[in-house]
């Protein structure tokens, strides 16, 4: 026995791991799992006390059937019999054929027309981002207009860690600042106004500023990419779905491709299949990841049009320009097909409206809360935000004692469940958020007029 196994789990792990947007720290606050089955985990703090709670994260959003789904453990184990792994290049298998073909039949698009006709597969959803950014970019060079390297986004965005993936997060709330020799210089318009106080007027507004500044950067602009009606990791914020057509009828004028990043918002996550599809419009290259495998594995794919497919091999690199090791992984394709089979049998429309129904009425107290500037819901998401930043390891901790596992961040304290959440489960997520609020922030911040 080594002297660091008489160490307890957590003290290990603050010795030798980094965490996510987290300093290597001997005081880092961590819960280790121990189980997780259905939508529960069984947490074990630092002091040996156990706790069981809701995950009412879904695992950053992927989970959304749940743990150990005996139909995704069985798809998992019947690859691991077959084989685990094999190369990309030159070299094909079941699982990534049927996984390719279910994403096209999928995705928005005519019925039985498909749009988004080509697929390739990437190891997670920032590489996804990175294969549509290159993919655009090949698409102008190889159509004459090499001079076309950058990108027009939305403010408020979030798409992901790698270099050109940040670039077109949100500049100021972004990291850019931290890496101001690496970012390019992206172009950005505006957020869109959010959903709940959206006018035509407001909605209009917005559009002429988006036409403006795509006007003003064309010469040099490959693509638009936006989080379509949510934007995720940049702030929970919700906007109109009228305001993808008006992203499309942009992109088209001035000669750009739309690409949406349907990562967080796919399969279901707001409402609809795809966030796209609350509009019915339908994006030249489409990214989806996390709740993919159902949160099993990572795995990711960008989606294109058979236009852009044919564009980019017929230019003079003579190739889309990227092959990561592990491509089309079998076992996270062979997982995917099965977590997609569930949600092609179409359970998740009348689960997603449950829970939609349930965090409405369980969170609708904590609108009274001085310290809370908004309580907003879409689809099988719900939001608490507050006018000042969350104490984010006092209120997990709350949620904690009250049986729910949330990872606030910035001023939001929200939750994106599993679909397979009962209207219990639901009822101790919102109780256990509004609780941990209400105990940790609620009379500290109180303010005049704060409730909005
Ligand atoms: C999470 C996320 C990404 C990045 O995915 P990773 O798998 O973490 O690389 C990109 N875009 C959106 C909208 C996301 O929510």
């Amino acid at each position: 026995m080594t002297g660091e196994a008489q160490l307890g789990l957590i003290q290990r792990d603050r010795a030798r791991l980094w965490h996510p947007y987290a300093p290597a720290s001997p005081d880092l606050p961590l819960w280790e799992v121990e189980a997780a089955d259905g939508v529960r985990l069984q947490l074990r703090g630092e002091d040996g006390t156990r706790h069981e709670v809701v995950d009412a994260m879904s695992s950053w959003w992927s989970a959304i059937h749940g743990y150990r789904h005996p139909v995704l453990d069985a798809a998992a184990r019947r690859q691991l019999e077959t084989f685990s792994h094999v190369m990309f290049g030159g070299l094909t298998h079941a699982p990534a054929v049927e996984l390719a073909e279910r994403l096209v039949d999928m995705a928005p698009g005519a019925p039985g027309r498909p749009a988004l006709e080509r697929v390739f597969l990437a190891d997670s959803g920032s590489v996804a981002v990175e294969v549509a950014l290159k993919l655009a970019v090949q698409f102008q060079t190889a159509s004459g207009y090499p001079q076309r390297q950058r990108f027009l986004s939305i403010r408020g965005g979030y798409h992901g860690d790698t270099f050109a993936a940040m670039g077109v997060c949100d500049p100021v709330d972004g990291m850019h600042c931290a890496f101001p020799g690496l970012l390019a210089g992206n172009v950005f318009a505006p957020r869109p106004p959010a959903a709940a106080s959206a006018t035509p007027e407001s909605i209009r507004a917005w559009e002429s500023e988006l036409e403006e500044i795509a006007a003003a950067h064309s010469g040099e602009l490959a693509a638009i990419i936006v989080e379509p009606v949510l934007q995720g990791a940049g702030g929970m914020h919700a906007y109109p779905a009228e305001c993808l057509t008006a992203l499309r009828q942009v992109a088209d004028r001035h000669g750009l491709l739309l690409i949406f990043d349907e990562i967080a918002t796919g399969f279901g996550r707001t409402g609809e299949l795809f966030a796209a599809d609350h509009a019915g419009v339908v994006p030249d290259i489409m990214c989806v990841g996390k709740a993919l495998t159902g949160g099993y594995l990572t795995l990711a794919a960008t989606l294109c049009t058979g236009e852009i497919a044919a564009m980019v091999s017929a230019g003079r690199a003579g190739a889309l320009l990227h092959g990561p090791t592990f491509m089309g992984n079998p076992l996270a394709c062979a997982v995917a097909n099965a977590s997609l089979g569930i949600i092609d049998d179409g359970g998740w429309r009348a689960d997603v409206a449950r829970i939609n129904a349930g965090l409405v009425a369980g969170l609708a107290p904590a609108r009274e809360f001085g310290a809370v500037r908004d309580v907003r819901t879409i689809g099988a998401v719900g939001v608490i935000e507050l006018h000042d930043d969350v104490d984010v390891t006092a209120v997990s901790s709350a949620a904690i004692r009250h049986g729910v596992w949330v990872r606030p961040f910035r001023n939001l304290v929200y939750t994106m469940p599993p679909y397979i959440s009962t209207a219990a489960d639901i009822d101790q997520i919102t109780a256990g958020m509004t609780a941990a609020v209400a105990h940790v922030h609620d009379g500290v911040a109180a303010r005049s007029g704060g409730v909005g």
